[in-house]
């Protein structure tokens, strides 16, 4: 079942289209990867998506609601996060606070019928708060100043605060930027859990191939601003147009 789906979605910056006419559907519980070149339009979608920019054409479905054109409070209260690098962090706050935070900033008029239900008090926030400190594996360092965790911690609590809004679908900006290999692994970890335990549906945009064939149930290819591909990752390593636009041939 199609969780979002956009159609004919185009961005244009001047005369630049950095998203040209795109129609994509994600399912729901699948991990979906964006790949293609720098500058290809990736971070643009994403942005469309979650309502950080506005469209010139087309339309984002989502759960079955057109949400194109809302802002990106609405969109996070209906439940779509997004991770974002280190920016959404509060250094001087403690983990907890962090996670805290988001989680009572999304709960502020929720859209989602089951709102009563899952979170009609604070003990909700609370309960949420360590619910997604353990899922991302900082409950132990909650009452750490955020500012003082290594960079890969950082990342996961970016990854705790996108989550404190209970999300069903979470996207991912190249979540493993600037990682050391042993944080990339955690990180990878991470996102298969993510799925598995609390049912996400995520979508990812990630450079590193072995990650996306390790992780991805589906790619979409974009190449400036187009959906070239969107296959399984067979299908996709084998399709002639992605090794040329990408895989350098
Ligand atoms: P990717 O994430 O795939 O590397 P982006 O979505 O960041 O690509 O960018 C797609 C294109 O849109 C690029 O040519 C980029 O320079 C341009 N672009 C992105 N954001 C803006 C903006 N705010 N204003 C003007 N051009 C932009
Ligand atoms: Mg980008």
């Amino acid at each position: 079942m199609a969780i979002l789906e956009t159609h004919g979605l185009t961005k244009r910056f001047g005369g630049l289209t950095a998203v040209d006419d795109v129609d994509l559907t994600v399912d729901a519980g699948e991990t979906r990867a964006i790949i293609g070149p720098n500058g290809a339009g990736k971070s643009t979608f994403i942005n469309l998506v979650t309502g950080l920019l506005q469209p010139t054409e087309g339309s984002v479905t989502f759960d079955g609601t057109d949400i194109t054109g809302q802002e990106p409070h609405e969109i996070v209260q209906r439940g779509v996060s997004k991770s974002f690098q280190t920016a959404s962090i509060f250094p001087e706050m403690t983990v907890r606070e962090n996670v805290q935070m988001a989680a009572m900033a999304a709960e502020r008029g929720s859209f989602r019928f089951d709102f009563l239900k899952r979170r009609d008090s604070f003990t909700g926030v609370y309960d949420t708060t360590e619910e997604m400190l353990r899922a991302v594996e900082l409950w132990g360092d909650r009452d750490t100043n955020a500012a003082s965790l290594p960079y890969g911690d950082k990342r996961r609590l970016e990854i705790g605060i996108a989550l404190a809004s209970e999300p069903d679908l979470l996207f991912m900006d190249e979540p493993t930027a600037g990682m050391s290999p042993e944080e990339t692994d955690a990180t990878v970890d991470l996102v298969e859990r993510l799925q598995d335990e609390l049912g996400l549906t995520i979508v990812l945009v990630e450079h590193d191939m072995e990650i996306i064939f390790r992780i991805a149930d589906r790619i979409a290819v974009l190449n400036r601003g187009s959906v070239i591909a969107d296959a399984t990752p067979d299908e996709v390593q084998g399709d002639p147009d992605v090794q040329e636009a990408y895989l350098g041939g």
